[in-house]
């Protein structure tokens, strides 16, 4: 029986044909793009760029969680910072984010239509920063748990007329087991009574020392209502940024995770993603969780078509044929054939698990069926 082919492995590991044939000529073997490929030969193809080539994979996680892909270093660029605010309860997270957001778009700017989609990008200075606009840590938590990793930086947003709560400090366990930098954002300093200094004094018991004080963690006094200290805080957002020298490789075929699904009446099941490498265009055949089709239409932030989204950028988009859920993986593939042959597999997959059975299938078995 035949294996899998050039073309098919290059597309599934997100390299070129070329790329796959030059790995194999140097390893002494000459291939076009139709020849067919040994288990070995897979296997040093996926040594070769850094994939884990597990002999028995979960179908329903190839080319999601269960296989690293590793970039040429070449082919990286800068990309946005993604962050996420977290803090306690009335401490100010949603009046930020609104703040952020109207006060960095123009009044009037496409149609006054405000869009919300779960995430939207701001620039400063000429930099973007993406913020997930889904506050709380459960979100945060249950995506963390789901194995996305969508948070650069997190804001901790701390009340300076109410301290340190129990949320407070579950947020501040939350972003220091997901090992991203902390920022923190003592709100409501317009606020008679307000102490940004006992706040400091809390928050360093939880180890978040202030730099001024000789630790790491970089403060910020603001008043979200009153849209004090914004400015300054945005701006620390993109040196902390910097620092963090984040990159992606708009090259490849996008994969990333999703920030919120939903099913809308008139335009059927409708998906915010976050790109976190690639770049996702209209038409992409795209697996989604477990489900597939074709991008049909996509929106950025403000609601404007988009024809393609690179790195960190927040999309809506259209076209599947079922409702994802938050922290599923996407991934987009060249071929519509591929989406569907991996979204089907994945359902599969699922519907398996969820009546207890082991879902297990050999990576030879699938790249036999396709
Ligand atoms: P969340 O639960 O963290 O999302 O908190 P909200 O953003 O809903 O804010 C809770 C309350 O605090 C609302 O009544 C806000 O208007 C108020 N609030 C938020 N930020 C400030 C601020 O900087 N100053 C003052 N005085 N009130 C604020
Ligand atoms: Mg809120």
């Amino acid at each position: 029986e035949d294996g899998i082919t050039v073309g098919e492995l290059a597309e599934m590991i997100g390299q070129t044909p070329a790329n796959v044939i030059k790995v194999l000529f140097m390893l002494g073997t000459m291939v076009t793009i139709n020849s067919s490929l040994t288990d070995e030969q897979v296997e040093l193809i996926c040594l070769e760029y850094g994939y884990e080539a597990k002999k028995k994979v979960v179908v329903s996680e190839i080319n999601f969680e269960d296989i690293e892909i590793v970039d040429d270093e070449a082919d990286l660029v800068g990309r946005p910072p993604v962050v996420t605010i977290m803090g306690h309860v009335d401490h100010g997270k949603t009046t930020l984010l609104d703040y952020i957001r109207k006060s960095r778009v123009a009044e009037g700017e496409f149609g006054g239509i405000t869009q919300h989609i779960g995430a939207y990008q701001v620039e400063v200075g000429g930099k973007k920063i993406t913020f997930l606009d889904t506050p709380g840590h459960e979100a945060f938590t249950a995506m963390r748990a789901r194995g996305a990793q969508l948070t650069d930086i997190v804001i901790i947003v701390v009340a300076a007329d109410d301290g340190v709560m129990p949320q407070t400090k579950e947020a501040v366990d939350h972003a220091l087991a997901a090992g991203v930098p902390i920022v923190v954002a003592i709100n409501k300093i317009d606020k008679e009574g307000a102490d940004p200094e006992r706040i400091k004094g809390e928050m360093s018991e939880l180890g978040l020392m202030p730099e001024e004080w000789g630790g790491d963690t970089v403060y910020c006094n603001i008043s979200a209502k009153k849209g004090i200290g914004i400015e300054e805080l945005l701006e620390t957002l993109t040196v902390v940024a910097e620092l963090a020298d984040l990159k992606a490789n708009p090259k490849r075929y996008a994969y990333g995770s999703v920030v919120e699904g939903r099913l809308d009446k008139g335009r059927g099941p409708v998906a915010t993603l976050l790109v976190q490498n690639g770049t996702l265009r209209a038409g992409d055949p795209i697996v989604v969780g477990t489900a597939f089709g074709r991008v049909r239409q996509m929106l950025g932030d403000h609601g404007k078509e988009l024809k393609e989204a690179g790195p960190s950028t927040p999309v809506e988009i259209t076209g599947l044929n079922d409702v994802p859920v938050a922290g599923d993986k996407f991934m987009a593939f060249e071929t519509e054939k591929m989406a569907r042959h991996v979204g089907e597999e994945r359902q599969k997959a699922k519907q398996e698990q969820d009546r207890g059975v082991s879902s297990a299938m050999s990576l030879d078995d699938l790249f036999n069926q396709i």
